[in-house]
C-alpha cells in the first residue's frame, strides 16, 4: 500500500509536465482586425469560434503595438520576433534603400527565385529580417526537429512569420492561382501544397460569388450597403451585394482575395499541410503560422463600418470555430497552443466620420513631397531634395548629395520646413528623426518613435497627421499611424497550459513571442524586447 502510495505521487510529479507540452503550435494573424472587432459582432457570433477562444483562452484586452509605422510586414515581425522595427529592420511594407538608391520591398531577395511561379512573384525570403523567430527559437530548442510552415495570401504574411529555419513558406499567386514559394526554402512545393494545388479550389470559389450569410437587415452595425465613400472593384458598377468577383483576365484571382473565400481557401490549406506534413505527429511540437490577408484588403476598400466587414468576420468566426474543432479531434482538447492577434488595426473610412461631425482628413490633394521640395527651393534654390517618401507612415528621405552640395545640415532644412508643412490642416507635427530624442514631444509618442526608429533603414524625418489622416484618400480607408485605432488588437491565447480568463494591463504585441517561449519552456527570439504576459492582470 505503502509503495503504491509512493509510486502515484511520483506519478503525480512527473505526468503534468508531459502533459502541459503541446504538439503542435498554431500562430493566427488577422489582417487588420481591431480589437474592438471581437466585441462589435459578438452577439452574431456562433459560440466555438472567436467567443471560444475568449470563453476558455486568455483574452488580453488591451495590446498594443508599440510603434508608428502599424502596416503589414512590421507587425507580422514584431508578433513573431517579440521584437520591434528598431531591432528586427522591417520598418515598413518596403523602405528606401539609401545604397542603392532604390524602395526595397520588404521580404525582396534576388538571390533565390520562385518555385511554381514567376520570379517577379517568388524572389521572397526572410533576409532582410534581422531577429530569429519562435519559430527559429523551436527549430534551435531541438536540433531542427520541429517542422514550421508559414501561409498566407500575402507573401510577407508567409515568410516574416515562419522565419529563417522554416520548412516552408507558401502564398498565393493572383494569375495562376496557386499556393507558392522561393528557392530559399527548396526546390519544390512541399507534397502537401501540390496535392492541394491540383484541386484547384481557387478556380471553384472564384465562380461563387460573394453572397450575404444572414438577411441584410441583419447587419445593424454597419452602414446601409451602398454608400459613397466605398471603394469599387473595376469591373463591378456599384458596391453592393452580390459581388461577382469579377476580375481582369490577366489577374484573374485578384477578386477572390478581396473576399472572404480567400480566407476559406487558406483553412483547407492549412489541413492539407497538417494532414500532409504529418504537423504534430512526433515527439517534438511543430508550427503553423497562419495569416488571414483577406480580411485587410476587404477593409481598405469598404472600411469598417461596412456590410462586407461585417459578414466577413461572422463567417470568419464560423470557419475558425470548425477550424478548432477538427484541431479538437486531430490533436485533442488542450493538446495544441494557439494565439490569435493582428497585424495592426485599421481607421475607420475618412468619409464616414465627416458624415458623422468626426474629425477627420482625407486628403487627396496635397503632395507632401512636392509642399516640401518648394518650400526648400524657394530658399535654396532649384534641387531635387527628396529621394524618396515613405508611402503610408509619412517618412521622407533627402538625398545627401544635394544637402552637402549646399553644406545643409537637417536641423537647417526642418527650421526651413517646419513653419510651412505645420500650417497645412491635416498635419500635427513634423519631427526631425535625427534629433528625436531632443525634440520637446510627448514621451508616449517619443516611445513610438524610439521603437520605430531603425538607424539603418527609417527617413530623415516624419510627418506626424492628426488622428483621422488619411493620405491619398479617395475611398475606403487605411492605416499606418500611431493612433488607437491602428495600435489596439486583439490578442487571445488558447489551449495547452492556458488559463481561462483575462489580463486588462497593457501588454505589448512583442510580448507575444517570449510569452508563447515561457510556456514552450525554450529561449525566446534573438532580439527579444517583449515579456511573458503570463501573471499580469
Ligand atoms: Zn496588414
Amino acid at each position: 500500500m505503502r509503495i503504491l502510495v509512493v509510486l502515484c505521487f511520483f506519478a503525480l510529479q512527473i505526468t503534468p509536465v508531459s502533459a502541459q507540452k503541446p504538439k503542435i503550435v498554431i500562430g493566427v494573424v488577422v489582417d487588420q482586425m481591431r480589437y474592438d472587432f471581437l466585441y462589435r459582432y459578438e452577439c452574431q457570433y456562433t459560440n466555438d469560434g472567436f467567443k471560444r477562444l475568449m470563453r476558455e483562452g486568455t483574452n488580453c484586452t488591451n495590446t498594443h503595438y508599440p510603434y508608428y509605422q502599424t502596416v503589414t510586414a512590421a507587425g507580422h515581425a514584431t508578433v513573431y520576433t517579440g521584437s520591434v522595427p528598431a531591432h528586427h529592420g522591417i520598418i515598413g511594407n518596403s523602405w528606401y534603400d539609401r545604397e542603392s538608391m532604390r524602395n526595397i520591398y520588404c521580404t525582396e531577395d534576388k538571390s533565390v527565385t520562385g518555385v511554381e511561379c514567376s520570379d517577379r512573384v517568388g524572389q521572397r525570403s526572410p533576409r532582410n529580417m534581422w531577429s530569429t523567430t519562435i519559430g527559429d527559437q523551436l527549430k534551435l530548442s531541438n536540433n531542427f526537429k520541429s517542422k514550421v510552415y508559414g501561409i498566407s495570401i500575402k507573401d510577407r504574411g508567409a515568410i516574416l512569420p515562419a522565419g529563417h529555419s522554416a520548412n516552408s513558406a507558401l502564398w498565393f499567386d493572383y494569375v495562376s492561382g496557386k499556393f507558392i514559394s522561393s528557392s530559399f526554402y527548396g526546390d519544390k512545393l512541399p507534397a502537401s501544397v501540390v496535392s492541394f494545388n491540383n484541386k484547384k479550389r481557387p478556380h471553384h470559389y472564384v465562380q461563387k460569388p460573394w453572397e450575404l450569410s444572414l438577411p441584410i437587415t441583419q447587419y445593424t452595425q454597419s452602414t446601409v450597403d451602398d454608400v459613397p465613400w466605398e471603394g469599387i472593384s473595376d469591373l463591378e458598377e456599384q458596391s453592393v451585394f452580390p459581388h461577382l468577383l469579377k476580375a481582369p483576365f490577366n489577374n484573374p484571382f485578384s477578386e477572390l482575395t478581396s473576399s472572404p473565400h480567400g480566407n476559406t481557401i487558406l483553412f483547407e490549406l492549412a489541413k492539407e499541410i497538417i494532414e500532409g506534413e504529418k504537423l504534430g505527429s512526433s515527439d517534438v511540437i511543430d508550427m503553423l503560422c497562419i495569416s488571414f490577408s483577406s480580411p485587410d484588403l476587404i477593409g481598405h476598400r469598404f472600411g469598417p463600418n461596412s456590410i462586407e466587414t461585417q459578414d466577413t468576420y461572422l463567417r470568419l468566426d464560423k470557419e475558425m470555430g470548425e477550424f478548432l474543432k477538427y484541431l479538437d479531434k486531430r490533436y485533442g482538447v488542450g493538446n495544441y497552443l494557439m494565439f490569435l492577434t493582428a497585424d495592426h488595426g485599421v481607421m475607420d473610412v475618412p468619409g464616414f466620420w465627416k458624415a458623422n461631425k468626426l474629425p477627420a482628413y482625407g486628403v487627396s490633394d496635397i503632395s507632401m513631397k512636392k509642399v516640401i521640395n518648394e518650400a526648400l527651393s524657394a530658399k535654396y534654390g532649384n534641387h531635387l531634395f527628396i529621394a524618396a517618401q515613405a508611402s503610408v507612415h509619412e517618412e521622407v528621405f533627402f538625398d545627401q548629395a544635394v544637402l552637402d552640395s549646399l553644406k545643409l545640415s537637417f536641423k537647417d532644412i526642418h527650421d526651413v520646413l517646419y513653419p510651412i508643412v505645420i500650417k497645412l490642416p491635416h498635419v500635427a507635427n513634423f519631427i526631425n528623426l535625427r534629433d528625436f530624442e531632443n525634440t520637446p514631444i510627448s514621451g508616449h509618442l517619443k516611445n513610438f518613435i524610439r521603437n520605430g526608429y531603425n538607424n539603418q533603414r527609417t527617413g530623415d524625418m516624419l510627418i506626424v497627421n492628426k488622428p483621422g489622416t488619411i493620405m491619398g484618400y479617395k475611398t475606403g480607408t487605411g492605416h499606418g499611424t500611431p493612433y488607437e485605432y491602428d495600435t489596439h488588437v486583439p490578442l487571445l491565447f488558447f489551449g495547452t497550459g492556458i488559463p481561462a480568463g483575462e489580463i486588462n494591463t497593457r501588454v505589448s504585441v512583442s510580448d507575444i513571442a517570449s510569452s508563447i517561449a515561457n510556456k514552450l519552456k525554450i529561449l525566446s527570439t534573438s532580439n527579444n524586447t517583449g515579456e511573458p504576459v503570463w501573471g499580469k492582470q
